[in-house]
């Protein structure tokens, strides 16, 4: 049975205002993608790589990035689609039976270590689904459109939820296939999962495990970048 990795990294990036899809920035001179797939490319558990990407772009990214860095498990460069879950539809459409473990892990994720992926592939496979998250440390209001404060929610039990998001094939295939056909889009894959009454689990996972998103996760992720050691590339 093989584990496939999706890595959807077709976005413009448009919160980022740099003009550059963020995939494509450099972080210590490494592009951001390039880092990203380097983490699942040297995964134990991790047979092959399928990445959804903006059409225009595929050739360049073959060649310097996949070929340039040596990226052999990349089996699979597609077009993505119009929302992140389009794109992961699309690449999900391509998984084949013998692909037991399907992991989902955003492109602009590049600090994802191989204890997650790990942990998170091995739990799918007892379980059927895992994501990995960290507890929330801020305290959490509601507030209305004037700003006042409506609510304080009680923190405990809340947990931010990162990528890898690991399903077996079956599941992650019938609940975005449920998703297509409601016409549901949620922000991440577990939800499509979780709204067909299958539980999921949480695992701990890495703070430095970031989302590039907005200008200053650039700063943090430049100083995680120039932390890293071994360097992995
Ligand atoms: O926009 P956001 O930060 O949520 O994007 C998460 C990941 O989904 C990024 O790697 C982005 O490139 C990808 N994405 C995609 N197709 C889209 C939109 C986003 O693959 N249409």
């Amino acid at each position: 049975m093989k584990t496939v990795a999706i890595i959807p990294a077709a976005g413009a990036g448009r919160r980022m205002e740099s003009g550059t899809p963020k995939q494509y920035l450099l972080l210590a001179g490494i592009p951001v993608l390039v880092r990203t797939l380097k983490a699942f490319q040297l995964s134990a558990v991790v047979d092959e790589i399928y990445l959804a990407a903006p059409e225009e772009d595929i050739p360049e990214i073959r060649r310097d990035m996949i070929l340039k860095y040596g990226l052999s498990k990349v089996v699979l460069v597609l077009a993505g689609g119009g929302k992140r879950q389009d794109s992961v539809g699309n690449a999900l459409s391509h998984v084949r039976d013998e692909q037991g473990i399907v992991l989902v892990h955003d492109g602009v994720r590049p600090f994802v270590s191989g204890e997650p992926i790990g942990k998170a592939t091995a739990a799918a496979g007892e379980c059927g689904a895992a994501v990995v998250g960290v507890p929330v440390k801020d305290t959490v209001k509601e507030a209305d459109t004037a700003g006042r404060v409506t609510k304080t929610v009680a923190r405990e039990g809340l947990w931010l939820t990162q990528t890898p998001q690991a399903f077996r094939r079956e599941i992650i295939v019938a609940a975005y296939q449920r998703a297509a056909a409601d016409g549901y889009y949620g922000t991440d894959d577990a939800s499509l999962v979780e709204r067909m009454g299958i539980p999921v689990r949480m695992i701990p996972g890495d703070w430095k495990n970031i989302k590039l998103t907005t200008p200053e996760d650039l700063l943090l992720g430049e100083v995680i970048a120039g932390n890293q050691f071994p360097l992995p590339i």
